[in-house]
């Protein structure tokens, strides 16, 4: 509030702390190291925030990028990732993204296959540096929301390894191609406990002890164990750990982190979420039915799932008075409303808070990973500018931000959304 953030013309605007991103990284990687002496390679999974600067940031803290897609990959590539620190997932890659992966030497996941068909053919046709791999489904099972499980029977994921003459036929996929030595699995995301995450990667493991013995070398030399690390967004307590995780796995699948078989992880969450705030200005508030409401700037446009899925994603939210210091009062029952023009659009349905008033601030806490980066375009809201923080050293305690993405204009909005073409449906 001090530096003007936020204001009357800016209602909205969100945080990254550069420090917690920076300790989350080296937590990660702390967290492997202890348990394998076998080179990992974390990359972090860009649609958890696809953001240019943080992409840098984590570069530099020696993290890579799992990217799904050619605009993630082209983010990647913008932030300076090299090849060999990328790793390319998805279930639709067009036989374009294939090749150019393939000429980059990008580590590939292929999901199917019809993809594998693909790659044979481009390989064929000219030699790769790329890492290749497969993505299987273990099948495990699912974890608290549906539409994050992607071990469940019927998930639209990988090879479904139980599926009657799957794994024959994923063996004989590996011992025809010598080229093929890495296995890939990534069981769900937030809702996924740890026990189950550990499963399916030992599930996984098994396989590749399955196949390289049937190959009779260690063909398969790298395990990709994916994401999917839960976040705790009720309070500020970070858990699970990576390092609860790790020694879960080093304990569960002991044959995996004996120093035979090098690891790829594809964290996204659990490395962003806990760093990123949303701050909004409470525009007006009022009363309905009974229960005060305030309207706020911030709604379905910075946090889609929580707007749409309440039950499966809560998020805490903290109240600030108009010069940013923390309110008081009484908790009041009231709902936390967004700007967008439908009844649903709440971040917070009769929530006990300090009761909320015009030019007051919310922040909503943990948003650091799918929220404000993950924009959704509902009623032509404009994208809110990213600010990341640093404190300065010892005995300065000025904040410092820097702009990581600057909030969209009107302009660009008109222009994205066909302001180019006026006249396109006039001509007859
Ligand atoms: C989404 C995704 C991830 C990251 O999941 P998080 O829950 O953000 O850790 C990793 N790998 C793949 C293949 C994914 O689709």
């Amino acid at each position: 509030m001090e530096q003007g953030l936020l204001r009357a013309e800016q209602p909205v605007a969100a945080l990254l702390d550069v420090t917690g991103i920076r300790a989350s990284a080296t937590a990660l990687r702390d967290a492997f190291a202890a348990v394998t002496a076998a080179p990992v390679l974390h990359a972090f999974a860009v649609k958890a925030a696809p953001l240019v600067p943080v992409l840098a940031l984590l570069r530099d803290e020696d993290i890579g990028a799992e990217v799904a897609s050619p605009g993630e990959l082209a983010l990647a590539r913008a932030a300076g990732l090299r090849p060999d620190r990328t790793v390319l997932d998805s279930p639709a890659k067009t036989p374009a993204e294939l090749r150019e992966a393939l000429e980059l030497g990008i580590a590939v996941n292929a999901d199917n296959p019809q993809e594998l068909a693909r790659i044979d053919a481009l390989i064929g046709a000219s030699p790769t540096r790329s890492p290749l791999g497969l993505r299987v489904n273990p099948q495990v099972g699912g974890g608290a929301i549906e539409a994050l499980s992607t071990a469940t029977a019927t998930s639209k994921f990988g090879v479904a390894l139980r599926d009657e003459g799957a794994r024959d036929w994923v063996v004989r996929a590996y011992l025809d191609r010598p080229w093929l030595t890495r296995l890939h699995t990534h069981s769900g995301s937030q809702g996924m406990p740890p026990a189950l995450m550990t499963r399916a990667v030992g599930a996984v493991y098994e396989l590749a002890e399955e196949i390289n013995a049937a190959a009779g070398r260690q063909q398969i030399d790298t395990v990709d164990i994916g994401g999917g690390l839960p976040v705790n967004f009720a309070s500020d307590e970070q858990t699970p750990t990576f390092a609860a995780y790790a020694r879960l796995l080093k304990e569960q699948v002991p044959g995996l982190l004996d120093g035979r078989y090098g690891l790829v992880t594809e964290f996204g969450r659990s490395l962003l979420a806990k760093h990123g705030t949303i701050l909004a200005r409470v525009e007006y508030t009022k009363t309905a039915g009974g229960r005060p409401i305030a309207v706020t700037h911030a709604g379905v446009q910075v946090a889609t799932r929580t707007v749409y899925d309440p039950a499966s994603w809560p998020l805490r939210i903290a109240a600030y008075d108009s010069k940013g210091r923390p309110k008081s009062g009484a908790a009041v029952v009231q709902d936390v409303a967004g700007p967008a023009c439908f009844a649903g659009d709440l971040l917070a349905e009769a929530r006990p808070l300090p009761l909320l008033e015009p030019g007051d601030v919310i922040a909503v806490l943990d948003t650091g990973a799918y929220y404000f980066s993950n924009h959704y375009g509902y009623n032509s809201l404009p994208r809110p500018g990213i600010y990341g923080f640093t404190t300065g050293p010892e005995g300065d305690s000025a904040t410092r931000f820097a702009t990581v993405r600057a909030a969209q204009s009107l302009a660009e909005i008109v222009a994205e959304s066909g302001g180019g073409q006026p006249d396109a449906l006039l001509t007859r």
